[in-house]
């Protein structure tokens, strides 16, 4: 058996993605000693199908990356340094600041607003909408939507991501990743370990001491720290937290179901790049925005609703993808395995969805309509705030904290990464001051 190789620093956080990312560099750059565990290797972002299957955890990634419910509803993260927004879309929404208020969480609205102007947050410039972008915000607004541009985390001055790096990888930088913040940490003198995987967290008498961890080729860790932050995930997190003694974390959560609905027009259309533009229908608790992805990904989406030949059918494609608000329900167990049933009410909501687009797309002369099947790709509400950990964010063992997806408190509907980006600043300022 190998020796356990003792670290001790004043901060462990455990998962990479814009949650830890921007703790791990926030207490960095005020002096904290930090030490970034990450599951996943640091694999660069090359905008490739290959890369992609390895943020997804390569062929052992099935059950972990690439998750499918007993309803078949598939949902992706990504292990890999920098979490899921190696393959995020990059777009932006401002945090549901009434709902954290009712859980006694002041975000600031500055305070995002700053974080916007650092990473250069705002809509794509006009030369970056493709002609089908542009065709489905002119049939939308036709119809009486409110369809406006989405703000996203793309630096124009860094150049064009292609569709490719929006979904595999942004190799130019145009696209903020939280690998870019990790990798800022690490140049100014934060400890990273990747490949590690957090076993649990070392708690004694109700207050948390430190982590212990397995890296690479079975390597035992044990790190203590003044502070641990769990910032492993909407699935990663409750299994930690579940693991170290706190068992209701993972009961019942949202993943924001989407379903993409697609059409031709009678015209070629060039590549475009995803979520130029799109609709909040709040009350209904939907999102509809444009959607073209990488062919690969289209003929999956074909060939999994047996649509064979449409696999190769790519003059005029135009999508849309509706995004819903579900209800909690559901389970993450101890080993990340997700069961999460469509209720009735998420189901209602993605047929309307399909109904809109559907109308969306025909008023823009869209021909041979049909649907994906649904998917997910936001698991949230697992570590609930006012359930599972405190305004604080701190968790019923003192000195634990959870910064991520998993504790946004209620379903919601929409991108959450600026979100995580701004509850994280807003716990780091907490634990540079304690
Ligand atoms: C295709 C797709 C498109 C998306 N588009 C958008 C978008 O446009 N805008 C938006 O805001 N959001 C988008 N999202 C969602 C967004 O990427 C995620 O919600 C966000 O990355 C979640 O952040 P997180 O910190 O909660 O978790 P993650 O980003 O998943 O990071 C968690 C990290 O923890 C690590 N980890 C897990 N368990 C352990 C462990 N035991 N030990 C050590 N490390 C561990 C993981 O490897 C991972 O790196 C998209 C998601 C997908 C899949």
């Amino acid at each position: 058996m190998r020796n356990v190789k003792k670290m001790k620093a004043d901060v462990v956080v455990v998962g990479s993605g814009p949650g830890g990312s921007t703790v791990a560099r926030d207490l960095t750059l005020k002096g904290k000693k930090v030490i970034l565990v990450e599951w996943g290797k640091d694999n660069k972002p090359t905008g490739t199908m290959i890369a992609a299957s390895k943020y997804m955890g390569g062929l052992s990634g099935f059950g972990k990356g690439m998750m499918i419910t007993p309803e078949f509803v598939m949902m992706i993260r990504c292990i890999t340094l920098g979490g899921t927004t190696l393959m995020y879309l990059g777009s932006a929404f401002d945090p549901p600041y009434d709902t954290f208020a009712k859980y006694g969480i002041d975000l600031d609205p500055e305070e995002t607003a700053g974080i916007k102007r650092e990473l250069k947050i705002q809509p794509f410039p006009d030369e970056f909408f493709g002609d089908g972008a542009k065709a489905i915000m002119a049939s939308a607004r036709d119809l009486g939507y409110d369809w406006n541009k989405l703000n996203k985390f793309v630096d124009p001055a860094k150049g064009k991501p292609t569709v490719k790096e929006f979904y595999f990888g942004c190799k130019s930088g145009a696209k903020w990743q939280a690998r870019d913040w990790a990798l800022e940490a690490v140049r100014k003198g934060a400890v990273l370990l990747t490949g590690t995987f957090c076993d649990e967290v070392i708690v004694e008498n109700k207050v948390a001491t430190g982590i212990r961890a397995t890296g690479p080729g079975g390597q035992p860790y044990e790190i203590s720290a003044d502070k641990v932050v769990v910032s492993s995930g909407g699935v990663g997190s409750p299994t930690i937290l579940q693991r170290s003694g706190i068992y209701d974390a993972g009961k019942k959560f949202f993943f924001d179901p989407f379903v993409i609905t697609y059409g031709y027009l009678d015209r070629r259309l060039p590549e475009e790049i995803p979520m130029a533009g799109g609709v909040h229908l709040k009350s209904d608790g939907l999102f509809i925005t444009d959607m073209s992805t990488p062919w690969s990904m289209y003929a999956y989406y074909a060939a999994s609703k047996m649509k064979l030949l449409r696999m190769f059918k790519t003059r005029g494609l135009v999508s849309l993808m509706t995004k819903v608000s579900d209800d909690l329900d559901g389970l993450i167990s101890v080993t990340g395995g997700i069961t999460k049933p469509l209720t009735f009410n998420d189901k209602h909501k993605l047929n309307m969805g399909r109904a809109i687009s559907r109308k969306i797309l025909m008023n823009a002369g869209a021909k041979d309509i049909w649907y994906s099947l649904n998917a997910a790709a936001h698991p949230g509400g697992t570590c609930r705030i006012g359930d599972i950990v405190n305004s604080d964010l701190e968790t019923q063992f003192k000195n634990l904290f959870v910064v991520d997806g998993s504790v946004i408190p209620e379903p919601w509907g929409l991108p959450p990464v600026l979100t995580i980006i701004s509850l994280a600043r807003r716990l780091s300022k907490h634990l540079a001051a304690s």
